[in-house]
């Protein structure tokens, strides 16, 4: 089977432009996604993972242009979106939906679970009102509701509910592509499985392309074909996600799965505690931007930028631990837990 990216994102940047003084002068910028690259194939997840404010909120609203690139761009389906006019921006919409971390937030209160369902076959002209009341009550259906929510309104649902019908919602105009942000954070534990269960069949069953935006490493392991890790607005790794999980590569990658639990004790390994928070994203450190709490920090680490490059197949990492090494030699000192 070939496998061709649905979406294909370079050198992508969102500046953040940060004013002071009373006339409002720009005086320096957030780079809150800074040169990120990276593709996603038809039919798999690609997890973007990072601990908040690592720009993959801002990179997931980019992708839709719910928020205007400042550079770069993102190629769907074939066509740049990064060039559409508001008009065919929003047509595209129907190919690209978005499931969000606070379904509460994102569902209109006042109105019922039918008429938020509707509203996207409304905007985008598809149906007529019985065929979109007839597929509200299907679609309640594939998310494990019931026919008869239809006429209910938000707040009488639970958590785990709510995230079905914005998972529903995002289903109704059949897309391509779904952008989960955050999907699970704010559920129960025990609710958390049964929705990412759901999203896994629903994939399978819509033949869909997921990009899973989460803070945790756990979260996105079982659902994910590969993962990327941000870190202040870069992305620092990106790798199958057995890869990733066996050997992660960059410092910070480590120490984001060593805080993920493990069933089996004895493949613990000891958690790497960073110091200090994350630092300010409108002064970020020089050189690499860990370079602030990185245990293997070196003398070129504050100087120079790393650059994301391939070390395996489909495995690459931006950190200067791997400039001189070969990769015989990073497999080595993978196996001797040294890096
Ligand atoms: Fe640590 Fe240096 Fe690698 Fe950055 S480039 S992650 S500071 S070793």
């Amino acid at each position: 089977m070939t496998v061709k990216p649905l979406l294909k994102v370079e050198n992508l940047k969102k500046y953040f432009p940060v004013k002071s003084g009373l006339l409002g002068k720009t005086t320096g910028y957030v780079k809150a996604v800074d040169d990120v690259s990276f593709h996603v194939n038809e039919g798999e997840t690609l997890g973007i993972v990072g601990e908040s404010g690592c720009g993959k909120s801002t990179t997931g609203r980019m992708l839709m242009r719910l928020l205007e690139p400042t550079e770069g761009t993102v190629e769907f389906d074939g066509k740049n979106l990064t060039t559409l006019t508001p008009q065919e921006m929003r047509k595209t919409r129907r190919d690209i939906q978005m499931v969000f971390q606070d379904p509460y937030a994102s569902l209109n209160p006042r109105h019922t679970i039918e008429k938020i369902l509707e509203e996207p076959l409304v905007v985008h002209g598809i149906d007529n009102a019985k065929e979109r009341k007839k597929k509200v009550r299907e679609f309640l259906e594939i998310v494990g509701l019931s026919a008869y929510h239809a006429k209910r309104y938000p707040h009488q649902f639970s958590g785990g509910q709510r995230q079905r019908i914005g998972i529903a919602r995002a289903l109704m105009t059949n897309p391509k592509l779904i952008i989960a942000d955050e999907p699970v954070s704010a559920l129960d534990v025990s609710i958390q499985s049964q929705v990412l269960n759901l999203m896994q069949d629903l994939q399978q069953e819509f033949n869909l392309t997921y990009i899973f935006i989460a803070h945790d490493l756990g979260v996105v392991r079982h659902i994910s074909d590969r993962v990327g890790v941000m870190y202040l607005g870069k992305m620092v790794e990106i790798a199958d996600s057995e890869q990733l999980y066996a050997k992660p590569m960059h410092p910070y990658t480590q120490a984001l799965l060593s805080a993920v639990p493990v069933p089996d004790p004895a493949h613990k390994k000891e958690q790497i505690m960073l110091e200090g928070d994350i630092p300010n994203p409108a002064n970020p450190p020089t050189g690499c931007t860990f370079h602030t709490r990185c245990p293997f920090k070196m003398d070129v680490c504050e100087k120079v930028v790393p650059q994301l490059v391939q070390h395996e197949s489909g495995h690459s990492v931006a950190c200067h631990l791997y400039d001189e090494v070969s990769n015989n030699d990073i497999k080595q000192k993978q196996m001797e837990g040294s890096f």
